[in-house]
């Protein structure tokens, strides 16, 4: 039947870190013993405070059509998030609400890249930058780095990689998959070379800016220069345990929120009118309800470091913030693990499931082909015995 399908969905990879899910819920359903640490997904409930306020929206008879860019009410508690939290102020017209940081990242793209034009991904990035920049048949130009480097590229290589195409780069600090931070001189550095460059737009991914381990988190429009040009996107699903809520939003120069909400006007009508209600209580409350969240993501990141530490051959790399591992696995490369011959990242991850039982993803998906990602956003059980799991099968 793929004759039938259109070329721009043939061509299209699948998600690595949803078929990876998918994967592990189907062996689970067939009554093997995953553990799923593939998906970033806090296993924490969405905190009661939260829920109430959902429950009361569909209580007051919240149901029909919101605007497309949102509740005002919502727009409102967004931009004193934004100005709060981020010293940037965003009017309400700058701001636009969609299903998911994933949607608010794919409108922007679309709005702004043209056929050909380039958008700069630094390596590690998250599986579906390149997806989203192909479908609107722009050309993804990746900046390799790797653990040597602390997963970040530098202001010099990005330069370097800037062609009269450019049209974009994609930053995203706190980062998936390493968990690396830029520093505010980094970022300082990165803007100065953008500078330079006054035709190029940046989108800023800050959807971990909460799960973040002691780093200052730096907006990038807050820089000198960067406000005019920077599409600033966040969402809800992972500070607040809400990734099934579906809330992520922009904040951005008018027009670009304007083109954003013509897009989206075309493609969903808009948000969740229950999710957003809720995400008006989660941003309006105080960040500081989450913590207990976020302190247990930091113990479980450092019992995963130290159980990991100890496998041979796995290089690690130490995470400022979000809750993934990626440790450069390329030791193994060439080796036999129970029978089968490790050639990829891809290959390991495989072995990794189907003999090991735990659901990692592959380093390739994220342009790091000797890596593989591990999310700790489960228990510390469910840690320990995935790791203890992985030692057994290399051993
Ligand atoms: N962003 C999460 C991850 O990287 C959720 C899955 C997805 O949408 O890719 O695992």
């Amino acid at each position: 039947m793929k004759e039938y399908l259109s070329d721009k969905i043939n061509d299209l990879p699948a998600s690595a870190t949803l078929t990876m899910a998918a994967k592990a819920r189907e062996l689970k359903n067939k009554g093997v013993d995953i553990i799923g640490l593939s998906l970033g997904e806090p296993d924490f409930n969405t905190p009661e405070y939260i829920k109430d306020a959902a429950i009361s929206a569909v209580k007051d008879n919240y149901n029909s059509y919101t605007p497309v860019d949102g509740y005002l009410e919502l727009k409102q508690s967004i931009s004193t998030k934004f100005s709060r939290d981020n010293n940037l102020k965003y009017n309400v017209s700058q701001i636009v609400v969609s299903t998911g940081a994933k949607q608010s990242i794919a409108n922007a793209v679309q709005a702004l890249v043209k056929p050909g034009e380039e958008v700069i991904l630094l390596a590690p990035f998250w599986v579906s930058y390149s997806a989203i920049v192909l479908m609107a048949e722009g050309v993804p130009k990746i900046i390799a780095s790797d653990i040597n480097s602390n997963f970040k590229v530098s202001a010099k290589e990005i330069e370097k990689a800037i062609t009269d195409k450019t049209k974009m780069i994609i930053i995203n600090s706190p980062n998936n998959p390493s968990g690396s931070i830029f520093s505010k001189k980094e970022l300082d550095e990165i803007a100065t070379v953008l500078r330079k460059y006054p035709n190029i737009f940046i989108l800023s991914d800050e959807i971990y800016e909460h799960i973040n381990y002691g780093v200052e988190h730096v907006s990038f429009a807050s820089l000198e220069g960067m406000y005019e040009r920077t599409i600033t996107v966040n969402g809800i699903a992972k500070a607040f345990a809400m990734t099934g809520w579906r809330i992520g939003y922009i904040g951005a120069p008018d027009w670009i929120a304007k083109a954003c909400t013509k897009l989206q006007g075309q493609v969903t009508s808009g948000a969740n009118c229950i999710a957003q209600k809720a995400t008006v209580k989660a941003l309006t409350e105080s960040p500081k309800k989450i913590n207990y969240m976020v302190e247990e993501f930091k113990e479980r990141k450092k019992l995963i470091i130290n159980l990991l530490s100890n496998i041979k051959g796995f290089k690690l790399n130490n995470p400022d913030g979000a809750f993934y591992v990626f440790p450069d696995i390329s030791y193994y490369f060439g080796k036999e693990i129970d029978g089968e011959i490790i050639n990829s990242a891809s290959d390991f991850a495989m072995v990794v499931l189907e003999k090991a039982h735990v659901a990692t993803v592959t380093g390739d998906a994220f342009g790091c082909p000797n890596n593989i990602r591990i999310s700790y956003a489960a228990s510390q059980e469910s840690i320990i015995e995935a790791v203890s799991r992985i030692n057994k099968l290399l051993n």
